[in-house]
């Protein structure tokens, strides 16, 4: 059994193993959130099917057979559903950074190359759900940040003040047109912006609210700096380039966002159950 318990598995791990420690769970699982309307043949659009002895869904009407994977992400995957589900309870749940090494040690018997694999398709997954954008009351600004290489770089942040989700980016003009940019592409409109009154664009105006950065302590804004920076060293120490900036923010980004929501595991698998496949 390659499934063994670990420090870094807290109580979660518990709830997780209740709702999917079996395959036939799993199955279930995947069932619902491919199948989210009911099951239909993909090739007349039936929707009755019987079970056929091997577990796949014959379509009552043109026989047509699907296995609980075709066509999905996980296609013709010779691995267990609960092993792809427990990669991504692991991936969601990780204090740490995640990293290929760690998935690889935690699946133990499934082979390197498979799970590199594995970590390429759930990483899309991530990465999506990162791409959400923040809303309700953010906090954003410009702010300067001392690189691994100890150089100041000016970087524009904001942040979800329920959630403490963020975004930030690199721009090498940093001017109030490209902030209006950075808040465009990552903040939902209507959303509620503390910031500093050189940001207060009329065109920005349309969309959003604002309240001015005063009505924040100064010292907070010093916090997020210094929490910013501590995630940005902690991240990208290793070949340190600032034309990868944006790639190490980015990964800040992700790492710093998981883990900030509720059902954050649920979330991500739905993302990735969704996912096209574009093996096939
Ligand atoms: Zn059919």
């Amino acid at each position: 059994m390659w499934l063994w318990y670990n420090d870094h598995m807290d109580k979660n791990f518990t709830d997780f193993k209740l709702d999917f420690g079996t395959e036939e769970q799993c199955i279930e699982c995947m069932f619902k959130l491919r199948w989210r309307w009911g099951y239909f043949c993909s090739r007349c659009g039936c929707d009755t099917y019987w079970k056929t002895s091997n577990g796949k869904y014959e379509c009552e009407k043109c026989r047509y057979q699907t296995s609980i994977t075709t066509n999905t992400i996980l296609h013709g995957t010779r691995l267990s559903l609960y092993t792809w589900f427990y990669a991504i309870w692991y991936i969601s749940s990780s204090n740490k950074r995640i990293s290929i090494n760690g998935l690889e040690r935690e699946l133990g018997t499934v082979d390197k190359k498979t799970v590199r694999k594995m970590f390429k398709k759930i990483e899309r997954a991530l990465l999506k759900f990162n791409a959400k954008n923040l809303q309700g009351i953010i906090l954003a600004k410009k702010i300067t940040i001392t690189t691994p290489d100890t150089k100041k770089v000016d970087i524009f942040m904001a942040i979800e003040a329920d959630s403490e989700q963020m975004k930030l980016c690199f721009e090498e003009d940093s001017s109030v047109k490209t902030f209006n940019t950075f808040i465009d592409n990552n903040v939902e409109k209507d959303s509620t912006i503390i910031t500093s009154y050189e940001y207060e664009t009329e065109e920005l105006a349309q969309n959003y609210k604002f309240i001015n950065e005063t009505a924040i302590d100064e010292k907070v804004w010093e916090n997020i700096k210094n929490e910013i920076e501590k995630i940005i060293l902690s991240n990208c120490k290793d070949n340190y380039h600032v034309r990868y900036l944006n790639n190490y923010l980015n990964d800040c980004c992700i790492e710093n966002n998981k883990g900030k929501e509720k059902s954050d595991f649920l979330k991500l698998l739905y993302t990735f159950i969704n996912l096209p496949n574009d093996e096939i």
